[in-house]
């Protein structure tokens, strides 16, 4: 600690039962002032969250002793906290499943740090800015006023339809979280609707055309192949 100035360090717990990871991890995250509280089962993982009150959970998929989608779930029983997953390439299925009962982002082993400290830090934008009460946002040169429904960009004004309004507005009240298709389908056009990807892509198209300066790489609205989207009120 070199000021006295400095904000009460965060609190994060770790739920990894790979001592390699959990050592790399926890380091990057002391190194940036977190307070790190580990865990190697489910179990244990559980009890730590309870205990510790975190503003981040680190939590593994593949833990000896259950399934770190059944400790999501567990969690969003009683908690919002952010909860950020660690998993492997072969377990793209567990991770949407991951994402769809309630986790917020994910990883892909291996990782790097900067990855994960930027990972952490636009959850933790999202938490802290409580971006679905604002009555004004603002990304890139768009700006998009809440109350009104309008959208301008370069200060004229960007006419949506309805469905392509509803879609931006889930994606911005989730901001910095990975949305899956599934939760995506549900949310703009229904449970009915949950496996019409394909919707999903044309919509994407449109808001992409109409709100990035290219929409071919786009910054803003970004694909997670296999998973879903992002918005990122920040350039990716
Ligand atoms: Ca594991």
């Amino acid at each position: 600690m070199n000021s006295v100035d400095e904000a009460p360090s965060m609190r994060v717990v770790l739920i990894e039962d790979e001592k390699q990871i959990r050592r790399f991890v926890g380091m990057a995250l002391a190194a940036e002032r977190w307070q790190v509280f580990e865990a190697d089962t489910a179990r244990q993982g559980l009890s730590e969250v309870g205990t510790r009150r975190p503003d981040l959970v680190i939590l593994d998929l593949g833990l000896p002793d259950g399934d770190g989608i059944d400790v999501v779930r567990d969690i969003r029983g009683w908690s919002s906290v952010p909860v950020l997953i660690l998993s492997a390439r072969p377990h793209e299925q567990d991770r949407v499943a991951a994402l769809d009962a309630g986790a917020d982002d994910f990883l892909t082993k291996p990782f790097g740090v900067s990855e994960l400290m930027a990972r952490v830090r636009a959850l933790l934008r999202r938490t802290r800015s409580g971006t679905v009460q604002q009555q004004q946002l603002s990304f890139g040169t768009v700006v998009i006023d809440m109350a009104s429904r309008v959208v301008r960009r370069d200060d004229a004004v960007v006419h949506l339809t309805p469905i392509e309004y509803r879609l931006l507005s889930v994606l911005i009240s989730n901001a910095g979280r990975v949305m899956t298709h599934r939760h995506l389908l549900r949310e703009v056009w229904g449970p009915s609707h949950a496996s019409d990807h394909h919707y999903l892509r044309v919509y994407m198209t449109a808001l992409r055309r109409k709100l990035e300066v290219d929409p071919t790489r786009p910054r803003h609205f970004i694909t997670e192949a296999g998973v879903g989207y992002r918005f990122c009120i920040e350039p990716w």
